[in-house]
């Protein structure tokens, strides 16, 4: 499949790697929005938030499973945010679902 993430995820695509296990790729957002900016990703493909269903979940659970390691492991203490873009209107720019990890700034509330 001709997707940018799961090249990523399959190390076909350089990333700079910030975690990593069987079910789960993180790495750094090459425009990050953030003075810390992850991308967690499932490795298998879903497409996006609204194609999660019950034969898939257990993947976004590792995805979040991941987060709260990722924050141990940078020390991001102060907080985070983690947020999902789904479909055009939601600002989803690639086809493969992923969660940006934002942190290292007081991040604003709504968002625009
Ligand atoms: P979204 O707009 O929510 O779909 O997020 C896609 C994100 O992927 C954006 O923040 C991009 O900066 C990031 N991105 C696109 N291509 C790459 C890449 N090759 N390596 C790292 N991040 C990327
Ligand atoms: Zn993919």
């Amino acid at each position: 499949m001709d997707c940018l993430f799961c090249k990523i995820a399959a190390g076909e695509i350089p990333s700079t790697k910030i975690y990593e296990d069987e079910t789960v790729y993180a790495f750094a957002d090459i425009a990050p929005a953030a003075p810390f900016h992850a991308i967690i990703i499932p490795r298998e493909h879903i497409a996006s938030a609204n194609e999660i269903n019950e034969g898939n979940s257990h993947l976004i659970a590792k995805v979040f499973e991941a987060a709260a390691k990722i924050a141990k492991q940078e020390n991001l203490e102060n907080g985070y945010r983690i947020v999902n873009n789904c479909g055009e209107d939601g600002g989803q720019t690639v086809g493969h679902i992923h969660f940006h990890l934002l942190a290292r700034r007081n991040l604003q509330w709504p968002p625009g």
